[in-house]
């Protein structure tokens, strides 16, 4: 399957984009975000959040590596960039199996770990403020998810 993809050109398209995937998700969910630092993986999962409806500020979580907010479903973001064993189980299976929708920024670096099952989200640099971001999704929740979003 091809990935889906769309550009933006502004952080507020980016945000206006994933604030309509944000709406769409349920319980379970799980996203993954990979993308140069200043791609914007933080700037998507803001979006994710208000659509989410939180209404907190989201930031990036370095230094906690996971951050929970409470909002129509939790959103447990995680930035895994600071995580040192790639095996190191800092109980992830508890947030991916959990009540809420999981975000996790440089995911690869917890591969191992991350569930068979989820939406692959990758974010590249083009010109000034212009983003391509990336879709691909695992298993069939997210396809449904993709065609809907993209349709
Ligand atoms: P990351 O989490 O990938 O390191 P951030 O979301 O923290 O990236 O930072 C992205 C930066 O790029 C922000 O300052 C944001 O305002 C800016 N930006 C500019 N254009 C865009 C765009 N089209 N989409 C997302 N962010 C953008
Ligand atoms: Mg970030």
């Amino acid at each position: 399957m091809k990935p889906f993809e769309l550009k933006t050109s502004t952080p507020e398209e980016t945000m206006e984009f994933s604030k309509r995937l944000g709406q769409l998700l349920q319980a379970g969910d799980v996203l993954t975000l990979e993308g140069d630092l200043g791609a914007g993986k933080t700037t998507f999962t803001k979006g994710l959040a208000k659509g989410l409806d939180i209404a907190k500020t989201v930031n990036s979580p370095t230094f906690t590596i996971i951050k929970e907010y409470r909002g129509r479903l939790p959103l447990y973001h995680m930035d895994v960039y600071r995580v040192e064993d790639s095996f190191e189980d800092l109980g992830f299976d508890e947030y991916f199996d959990g009540e809420g929708v999981t975000v996790v920024e440089w995911a690869h670096l917890i591969q191992e770990q991350l569930p068979k099952e989820l939406l692959e989200i990758q974010l590249f640099h083009g010109e000034e403020d212009s983003r391509r971001i990336q879709m691909m999704p695992h298993g069939k929740r997210y396809e449904e998810l993709c065609k809907e979003i993209f349709q």
